[in-house]
């Protein structure tokens, strides 16, 4: 009290700026005091992000972990304009989702950011910055002779009506994550023909080879690489016999020159189901199985997915 009544006179003695000077001066550091403590704790971000593996490369899936004391009512991600979704991990407190490296992809820094609103209704964010390697894919020059290559209109116009109708599919986005854990090789053997591989024909550059040929035998049974709802079962001018899974999330794996397939479009599978068995038809020259995996449109490496095993137990 006694020190209050020096101020006062202090503040009496004072000139006129002096005093107004002051009394801002107190205003200021009453405002910390009155201030709710939830805003006080804002200073702090509790998101925390991590990405699986470090380096990544053109073609590479990665992993997101978000972790945070707080649970969200929302939560996703951001990547080259694209959202991701992030579902639950195995872990509380934490969520996960994947990313895809198209094999395109301009080598550079990408930012990768995660969004979400905690229960109090409070938006958070956090970014990292991603650099995406050259992945340095083989070149095939191939001679062949042109009525191998070029297609007559009735076959063109075939494949162009099957082009457009996986690229609808692949825009689809299923908003329940039907993937859970570790990915598997859908059959075991050697890979004869990478994913990447980039091919020149008679002179002229054709699409890349957007998966991975696993050697196998005529009848060696296919396995879905992780769970989801049979998406397509066709028989394509290209890829022969055909099954495509949606995994949820805009991820699909498909599985190509089957001699048959054994489920129908609608089935739920799980991790190992099988879903036909290896052959040779469509546009192939000796059985084995194309493995692909396309994420929101990016085409990613297979192998890809089975180096996140470590990251992705259940
Ligand atoms: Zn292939």
């Amino acid at each position: 009290m006694l020190r209050l009544k020096l101020w006062c006179r202090a503040v009496k003695d004072d000139s006129k700026d002096e005093r107004l000077k002051k009394l801002f001066l107190v205003l200021y550091l009453v405002s910390f005091i009155l201030l709710p403590a939830g805003k006080v704790a804002s200073a702090e971000n509790p998101l925390r992000v991590e990405i699986f593996p470090k380096g990544i490369r053109q073609g590479d899936v990665f992993l997101v972990r978000a972790s945070s004391p707080a649970s969200f009512r929302s939560i996703h991600g951001e990547f080259q304009g694209k959202r991701f979704l992030l579902a639950s991990g195995p872990k509380e407190g934490t969520y996960e989702g994947l990313v895809g490296v198209d094999l395109n992809t301009k080598p550079s820094r990408y930012e990768m950011k995660v969004v979400a609103t905690d229960d109090g209704g409070r938006s958070l964010s956090k970014g990292l910055s991603c650099r995406v390697e050259e992945a340095d894919f083989p070149l095939q020059k191939l001679t062949l002779p042109p009525s191998m290559v070029d297609l007559d209109p009735k076959t063109l116009e075939r494949v162009n009506r099957e082009s457009k109708k996986l690229k609808a599919l692949f825009e689809g986005v299923r908003t329940e994550i039907l993937w859970r854990g570790a990915f598997l090789r859908p059959v075991e053997g050697e890979v004869s023909t990478g994913f990447g591989l980039r091919r020149v024909i008679n002179g002229q550059q054709k699409s890349p080879h957007t998966g991975l040929d696993l050697r196998a035998d005529e009848g060696t049974l296919v396995a879905a690489c992780n769970g989801g709802k049979v998406a397509l079962v066709e028989e394509l001018f290209f890829s022969g016999k055909s099954v495509i899974l949606d995994h949820g999330g805009g991820l699909y794996s498909m599985y190509f020159h089957l001699s048959e397939t054994g489920v129908n479009e609608g089935d739920r599978v799980n991790t190992g189901d099988v879903l036909g068995r290896v052959g040779s038809t469509g546009r192939s020259t000796g059985p084995h199985l194309h493995w692909g995996m396309i994420i929101r449109g990016a085409r990613v490496d297979p192998l890809s997915f089975l180096r996140l095993t470590k990251h992705l137990q259940d």
